[in-house]
């Protein structure tokens, strides 16, 4: 059996401490939330990873005005460590391609 990716859920912001509501996966009590603040065990979350391995990580389409503005999740059906925003990464160079959505995608695309 291949090992299950551990989601790193040691940010305060993965625990809601006010009180426990329902898992969206087992439907027992849980105070941890997943990055967009859904309530699920952690353990919960990282099998549902393991049992969709296609399920995409979501955003909204990059600002064409504002590059330098973070995307972020829109619809996100899998669970991840990171919060609901990406990292600013650096433009690419113009001789590269850039990994971002074209229109013709509608936008989105999976991390
Ligand atoms: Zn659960």
């Amino acid at each position: 059996m291949d090992a299950i990716p551990v989601l790193d859920w040691g940010d305060s912001s993965h625990f809601d401490h006010r009180r426990d509501r329902p898992c969206c996966l087992c439907g027992r009590p849980t105070p941890m939330r997943s990055h967009d603040g859904e309530p699920v065990h952690k353990v919960c979350a990282e099998q549902w990873n393991v049992d969709h391995p296609q399920a995409p990580r979501l955003y909204r389409p990059p600002d064409k005005t504002d590059r330098d503005r973070p995307q972020h999740c829109i619809g996100t059906t899998r669970f991840h460590s990171d919060g609901p925003h990406t990292q600013i990464l650096s433009r690419p160079a113009r001789t590269t391609t850039p990994r971002l959505p074209s229109p013709d995608t509608g936008g989105l695309f999976a991390a």
